[in-house]
């Protein structure tokens, strides 16, 4: 019989847990796998922690990690990737807004295409606010434009992997993990499905602003070199222009077409123009090696306080 692992990263949703569970044990129980859920605990501070603990003593074949506080969902995930060694995993939400009656369907696809991956792909996602979903439009096309892959647009990290992609996600080191990212880059045979995203079940979205800026800016400085490249590009416009200006006025100055005292707004705007210009490229040049001096501390990418089962 095949094994397969649901992978669940789980941070204070107390609301939630019990019925996800009682979903996926539903769906698990009408099929033909070898079948474990991995529910990582990601420093929740409500009662995620002591029902999940109360599921696993009743369930064996519930594993719970429990991480020693909140790393964020991206490595949570990762966990629950390394500590699967099935045929076939599910990575899925613990809010329910990605329904696990859709497992057997994505079972079915995979099967069927021989696929190494079935992506999820939302065709409507009920109940998000307007600026999450025109934000995520944004961001995902402009990210297509530029990295070096194509990322399927409207996906998350719903979605089935292999053993293959199992291993190889395994032997990815960077700390900084784009997860939905990282697996497109694999490659092998990828296939979408399309589903309809419903409404988070309980609870509210652990997605604030601020982790919604830091988790685009890992999918963008890890996959993309083009703001190096831009802020070059910049730099090389602006010399251009200085040795126009230069030229201009030295020769002005000669043939009298200049008159180069009265010039304190043209050299003020001159000044802080290319003042700013260079602030904005130190800047994009920081975040690069700010991500070097992340990656070369070499830390473990999370801690585990206690694995059950
Ligand atoms: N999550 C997590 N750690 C975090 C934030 C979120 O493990 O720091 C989990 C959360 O419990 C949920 C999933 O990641 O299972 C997606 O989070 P959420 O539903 O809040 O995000 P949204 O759907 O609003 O983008
Ligand atoms: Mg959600």
């Amino acid at each position: 019989m095949k094994t397969l692992s649901i992978i669940v990263p789980c941070y204070n949703e107390e609301a939630v847990i019990e019925t996800t569970y009682n979903r996926i044990k539903n769906v698990l129980t009408g099929l033909d796998f070898d079948s474990h859920i991995i529910f990582i605990n990601d420093g929740s501070r409500d009662g995620t922690l002591s029902i999940l603990r109360n599921i696993s003593e009743k369930d064996e074949s519930v594993k719970l990690i429990n991480f020693s506080r909140n790393f964020g969902h991206q490595k949570a995930v990762t966990a629950g990737i390394h500590h699967c060694n099935s045929d076939l995993a599910i990575i899925i939400d613990a809010d329910l807004q990605d329904p696990p009656e859709l497992i057997p369907d994505l079972l079915r696809k995979q099967a069927e295409e021989q696929a190494n991956v079935v992506y999820c792909v939302r065709k409507k996602r009920v109940g998000e606010s307007k600026f999450k979903l025109w934000s995520a439009k944004i961001f995902y096309r402009f990210l297509n434009r530029l990295s070096e892959i194509n990322f399927p647009l409207d996906t998350g990290d719903f979605r089935l992997i292999d053993s293959r992609i199992i291993q190889e996600f395994n032997r990815f080191k960077e700390k900084g993990k784009y997860i939905r990212g990282l697996i497109s880059w694999i490659g092998f045979k990828q296939v979408p499905f399309y589903y309809e995203r419903e409404a988070r079940f309980a609870g509210e979205t652990k997605y604030p602003l601020k982790k919604m800026i830091s988790f685009a800016s890992t999918a963008l400085l890890y996959f993309s070199k083009k703001p190096l490249l831009l802020a070059t590009s910049l730099g090389f416009i602006t010399v251009l222009i200085g040795i126009f200006m230069a030229l201009w006025y030295v020769f002005g100055k000669i043939f009298g077409y200049t008159n180069a005292e009265s010039g304190w707004t043209s050299i003020m705007i001159v000044v802080i123009f290319f003042g700013g210009i260079q602030l904005l490229t130190i800047g994009v040049l920081g975040q690069y090696v700010g991500i070097l001096f992340d990656e070369v501390k070499e830390r473990p990418e999370y801690v585990i306080d206690e694995i059950v089962n």
